[in-house]
């Protein structure tokens, strides 16, 4: 049998005062952008109370959640990562090829959800997002864990002079996550991107898990705007802290 969502078990779980998911065309996980809404009957049982997705943008803002959420409150904006310390809510991010990154300090007890497309991970979103881990919320680095799911991966993901001029702009190592197809294209490994961005940011390599599967060749699977050509639908991945009994 086929799950409906991916788990990362070396990343977070209830034992840890979280729970998570990464989305597959097969799941039934569904979200309004803009408004927390009632999650579904497995997240509810174990605790996550609303479930939150908001309009992304390919930018590198992150919208703080540090008071309780209300089901049906509306959040009217653009941003490409959510963090939260409340627990019950489950912060979800939406992807098609772009990876989505679950990030848990499982010691400060707080998450987010980060939507990382080649203009984001470029930006520096991951690193944003973990400098306000540790300035807002206290986080630690040390202790944070991370989990970098389904994608287009270093098999299909091929880019142009444009976005690789930038990668090389902000990425001395860029050398590392790209393997040339011809003198104008070549293949991006977006994942490992953002996983040596983690890695030189002081997250521990063996508290970062990576799903090495791709949304492109994974058609079973996964919905793939590369392979697709349109807008068909995206994969909801998320993440809520677990209320403490
Ligand atoms: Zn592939």
């Amino acid at each position: 049998m086929v799950s409906e969502v991916i788990t990362a078990p070396s990343f977070a779980t209830a034992a840890d005062g979280a729970e998570h998911f990464f989305g597959t065309r097969l799941s039934s996980v569904s979200v309004t952008p803009g408004r927390a809404s009632l999650p579904g009957a497995p997240h509810r049982e174990r605790g996550a109370s609303v479930i939150l997705s908001v309009k992304q943008v390919h930018g590198t803002d992150a919208l703080v959640l540090d008071s309780p959420v209300e089901q049906g409150q509306v959040f009217d904006g653009g941003w490409d990562a959510l963090v939260t310390d409340q627990p019950g809510v489950m912060v979800t991010v939406r992807t098609a090829d772009c990876v989505p990154v679950l990030l848990h300090d499982p010691v400060r007890r707080v998450v987010a959800a980060i939507h990382a497309g080649w203009r984001g991970a470029v930006a520096g979103i991951v690193p944003k997002t973990v400098a306000l881990l540790v300035s807002r919320f206290g986080a630690t680095v040390k202790d944070m864990r991370m989990a970098i799911g389904p994608s287009a991966g270093p098999c299909c993901y091929e880019v142009d002079e444009p976005v690789l001029t930038r990668l090389r702009d902000v990425f001395p190592e860029w050398h590392s996550v790209v393997s040339p197809v011809n003198p104008q294209k070549a293949r991006l490994d977006l994942r490992a991107f953002v996983r040596r961005q983690a890695l030189a940011d002081g997250l521990d390599a063996e508290r970062i898990a990576t799903v090495n599967a791709c949304t492109i060749c994974q058609p079973d699977l996964f919905f793939s705007y590369r392979r697709e050509g349109v807008v068909k639908a995206t994969m909801v991945s998320g993440i809520a802290l677990v209320p403490s009994r």
